[in-house]
C-alpha cells in the first residue's frame, strides 16, 4: 500500500516513519520547503529519540520520501493522513485553517477513490466539515471516505508509543474504509493492540476526553500537593497510595510545575470551548485549567517568599523543554517562569540538554513574540554550556524539567558554585532531608518541611 502524510511535524513524521517501517510506502508532504530539504537528506528538524535512524533506514530502503507537492502524494496514495497543526486561537477555539487548506488541496488532485484520515486533533464535527470541503472542491465524480484516527503518541517516546500503542481509535462510517485502516495497522493487530472502532464524532471526542482527563489527573495531584504542604503530608505517598488502587492507576499523578506542551493546554481549552458552543459547561475541565494556571503562579510566589527580594538576583534554570527527551517548548512551564522572572528583573542563566538559541529561533512562530525577543536578545538571559556553568554565581537553582542528567548532579560542586544555596526542585528529584542536611535551602512540591521520607 502507498499512503501520504500531509504535515510533516512531530506527528506526521513519526507516523510516516513508523508506517514505512511496517513496510508501507509513504510520501510525507510539508509546505515548509526548508524542512523537506533537510528531511530528504535524512536530517530531522527536531529532537525525538530514535527517529533519526528510523527515517534514514526507510529512506535508504526506498519506502519513505518527502515532497512539498501535495498533488504527488494524492496521486500515488490510497490513504491520506492529515497531520497538520491545529493551533489555539485567542478565544481558546481551534484554528482549523491548515486542516481546511489541506482538505481543499487534496480534493483538487483527487482522481480516484481515497480514504482521508484526520490524525490532527480536531473538534467534533471536523469529519463532516472535511467531507463537505472535499465534495465542493472535487474536479470529477470521485468516491472517497473520511476517517478519524486520533494520535496519542507522547513526544520523547513517540516511536514506542506508535509501534506499541495502548489502543488505536478508528472512527468511520464506511466498512471499506475500516477494512483499509485495519489492513494498514495489521502489524498492530498481530500484537493484539486493542482497536476501538466507532463513528467519526466519537473518535474525535475520544482524543479530547483523553487529554482532558490526563490534564485533570495532573491538576488533581498538584492541588493535593498544595494541601500536603499545609498539613504535613508527603504527596508522593499520597499518589502511591491512590495509584495502587487499580480504579485510579499510578500514571500522571506526579506533582510539579503544572502541565504544558503542545497538547494538554490547547486541547483542554478547545474542549471547553467546544462544549460551550453546545451549551454544556464542563466544570471539571474548567477547574483543571484553573488549577494549572494557579500552580505556576504559586511556584513564583514560593520563590519570592523564600528568597525575599529577587530583583537583580541571578537564578539558574535547568530545563526548558516542557518535558524530558524533547526540544518542544510550546507552552512549557519554563517559559512562564522566565517571563515572570524577567518582570521582576531577575537575571536568568539557562541550561537545557537540547533546547538552545537555535531551537528557540526555530520555534519563533509558536511562541509569544516578546518572550522570543527576550530569550534571544535580553542581557538578563544567558545560555550556559552545562548545569554547573549555569549555577556559577547564582543565588538560586530551579529544576524545571526532569531530564535524566539532572537526577544525579554533583551536589557539593553545585553548592560551592552557588552564591546562595536556594534550591527549587519543581520535579521532586532530590530527597528533602538530605538536601537540607547538605545546607541547601531546599523547596520542592507537596512534601511538607516536617515530613521525614523513609
Ligand atoms: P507540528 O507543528 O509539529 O507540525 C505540523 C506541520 O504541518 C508543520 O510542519 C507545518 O509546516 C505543516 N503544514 C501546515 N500546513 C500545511 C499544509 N497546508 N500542507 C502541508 N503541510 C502543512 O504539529 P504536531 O505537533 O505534529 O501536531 C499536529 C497535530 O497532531 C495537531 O493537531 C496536534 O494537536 C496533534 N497531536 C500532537 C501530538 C504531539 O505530541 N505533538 C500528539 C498527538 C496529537
Amino acid at each position: 500500500m502507498h499512503i501520504g502524510i500531509i504535515g510533516t511535524g512531530y506527528v506526521g513524521l513519526v507516523t510516516g516513519a513508523c508506517f514505512s517501517e511496517f513496510g508501507v510506502f509513504v510520501t510525507c508532504v510539508d509546505k515548509n520547503e526548508e524542512k523537506i530539504r533537510l528531511l530528504k537528506k535524512g536530517i530531522i528538524p527536531f529532537y525525538e529519540p530514535g527517529l533519526n535512524d528510523l527515517v534514514k533506514r526507510n529512506i535508504q530502503q526506498g519506502r519513505l520520501d518527502f515532497t512539498t507537492q501535495i498533488g504527488k502524494a494524492v496521486e500515488s496514495s490510497l490513504v491520506l493522513f492529515i497531520a497538520v497543526g491545529t493551533p489555539r486561537r485567542g478565544d481558546g477555539s481551534v484554528d482549523m485553517k491548515y486542516v481546511e487548506e489541506v482538505a481543499r488541496d487534496i480534493a483538487k488532485s483527487m482522481d480516484s477513490y481515497k480514504v482521508i484520515v484526520t490524525k490532527s486533533t480536531v473538534p467534533v464535527g471536523t469529519g463532516e466539515r472535511i467531507k463537505k470541503i472535499i465534495s465542493e472542491n472535487l474536479k470529477g465524480d470521485v468516491n472517497f471516505d473520511i476517517v478519524s484516527n486520533p494520535e496519542f503518541l507522547r513526544e520523547g517516546s513517540a516511536i514506542e508509543d506508535f509501534m506499541r500503542p495502548n489502543r488505536v481509535v478508528i472512527g468511520a462510517e464506511s466498512p471499506q474504509a475500516i477494512a483499509i485502516m485495519k489492513d494498514l495497522y495489521k502489524p498492530l493487530y498481530l500484537i493484539e493492540t486493542p482497536f476501538v472502532i466507532t463513528n467519526i464524532e466519537t473518535a474525535e471526542l475520544i482524543k479530547y476526553a483523553s487529554n482532558s482527563f490526563l490534564a485533570t489527573k495532573i491538576s488533581f495531584i498538584n492541588e493535593m500537593a498544595l494541601l500536603c504542604e499545609k498539613v504535613g503530608a508527603d504527596v508522593h505517598m499520597v499518589a502511591k497510595g491512590m495509584g495502587l488502587d487499580q480504579r485510579i492507576g499510578s500514571k500522571f499523578l506526579h506533582p510539579g510545575p503544572g502541565f504544558g506542551g503542545s497538547c494538554l493546554p490547547k486541547d483542554t481549552d478547545a474542549l471547553l470551548k467546544m462544549a460551550d458552543e453546545y451549551g454544556v459547561k464542563l466544570n471539571i475541565v474548567d477547574a483543571a485549567i484553573k488549577v494549572n494556571n494557579y500552580q505556576k503562579k504559586f511556584i513564583i510566589e514560593k520563590i519570592k517568599n523564600a528568597m525575599g527580594i529577587i530583583r537583580g538576583k541571578i537564578i539558574a534554570m535547568l530545563g526548558l523543554s516542557f518535558k524530558p527527551n524533547t526540544d518542544d517548548i510550546r507552552e512549557a512551564p519554563s517559559l512562564y517562569f522566565i517571563k515572570e522572572l524577567i518582570k521582576e528583573k531577575v537575571n536568568i542563566r539557562l541550561y537545557d540538554p537540547v533546547v538552545n538559541k537555535e531551537v528557540i529561533n526555530k520555534s519563533r512562530a509558536l511562541i509569544d513574540k516578546d518572550l522570543i525577543t527576550a530569550l534571544l536578545n535580553s542581557k538578563r538571559i544567558s545560555f550556559c554550556k552545562d548545569p554547573y556553568d549555569a549555577v556559577k554565581g547564582a543565588n538560586a537553582i530551579i529544576i524545571v524539567t526532569e531530564w535524566n542528567q539532572f537526577r544525579n548532579l554533583e551536589l557539593e560542586r553545585l553548592k560551592k558554585l552557588l552564591k546562595e544555596p536556594y534550591f527549587f526542585d519543581l520535579r521532586n528529584i532530590y530527597e528533602p532531608q538530605r538536601m537540607k542536611s547538605m545546607g541547601f535551602k531546599y523547596y520542592c512540591v507537596g512534601r511538607a518541611e516536617n515530613v521525614k521520607i523513609k
